[in-house]
């Protein structure tokens, strides 16, 4: 067979199996790989395509996971909040606590970096092949209610199922007893068995008022902190750094 047939069928079957990205790359490789045996031009070939399914994976993922921007770890100016414990967010980074079902917690006031440090742990998460789902409390609520108005469970729902799930902004909005309820089965579903990020600006002694239960409260806290790191921020907001000290300029300068 000439050669430019066997391009044609491997072409063919290229295209037939997806591989892409072999197929964009191939001629390129050939000719550059006149002294290489077959083999570690095979392996070539689809390590390239391996790490480009791969990017893509992860840029669907984060595309259809719900967030609401893109910043990784490496985004986060720690010089800003100094009170934060550096080395305990960063030792969160190697995923452990997923591994082992455990949550997170950040606490803080607005604009602190609870959503940034969650979003980055999730993007980080999300490269490491783990499946992920991003959820504001109100988003959530919502959601669980129309469930349970339809007498679904909800198992394969992605806020359910996903191996990492961030719930962000609890304590914003106040729920009532039945909502509360359908956020303990949530949190209780969940228990020992997936992760869960939570980011509030309410210490947990104000969740009582915010759930209107104590006695549910206590419980949805008992799941969620019996694994857990807690990450308390206090400190000023990113979102007014800059206008704070345009005010001390004005300030100095009267
Ligand atoms: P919170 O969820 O605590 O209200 P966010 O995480 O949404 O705050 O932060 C508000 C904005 O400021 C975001 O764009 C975030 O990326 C940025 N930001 C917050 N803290 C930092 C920081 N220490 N370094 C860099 N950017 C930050
Ligand atoms: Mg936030």
């Amino acid at each position: 067979m000439s050669n430019t047939l066997v391009i044609d069928r491997v072409r063919a079957n290229l295209a037939r199996l997806k591989l892409r990205r072999i197929g964009d790359i191939l001629e390129m490789v050939m000719r550059a790989s006149e002294e290489k045996s077959s083999l570690v031009i095979f392996d070539e070939l689809l390590e390239e395509e391996v790490a480009c399914r791969e990017q893509r994976r992860v840029e669907t993922s984060v595309k259809i996971s719900g967030l609401p921007f893109v910043k990784g770890i490496e985004e986060f100016d720690f010089a800003f909040q100094p009170n934060l414990d550096r080395q305990k967010v960063m030792s969160l980074f190697d995923l452990t606590f997923i591994r082992q079902r455990g949550n997170v917690i950040f606490l803080g006031p607005p604009g602190t970096g609870k959503t940034h440090l969650a979003v980055s742990l999730m993007l980080k998460a999300c490269q490491a092949g783990m499946s992920i789902y991003f959820t504001t409390m109100e988003d959530l609520i919502g959601k669980l209610k129309k469930d349970h108005e339809a007498g679904r469970k909800g198992r394969a729902r992605g806020y359910n199922k996903s191996a990492l799930v961030i719930v962000d902004e609890v304590g914003y909005t106040p729920i009532d007893r039945g909502e509360c309820n359908l956020f303990f089965r949530f949190i209780a579903n969940r228990y020992e068995k997936a992760s869960t990020i939570i980011t509030s600006n309410k210490a947990f002694s104000d969740w009582t008022e915010l759930f209107q239960d104590p006695i549910i409260v206590t419980a949805v806290l008992d799941r969620l902190l019996h694994h857990s790191v807690v990450v308390n921020i206090k400190g000023p907001s990113y979102r007014l750094r800059g206008k704070m000290e345009k005010e001390e300029r004005e300030v100095s300068q009267v």
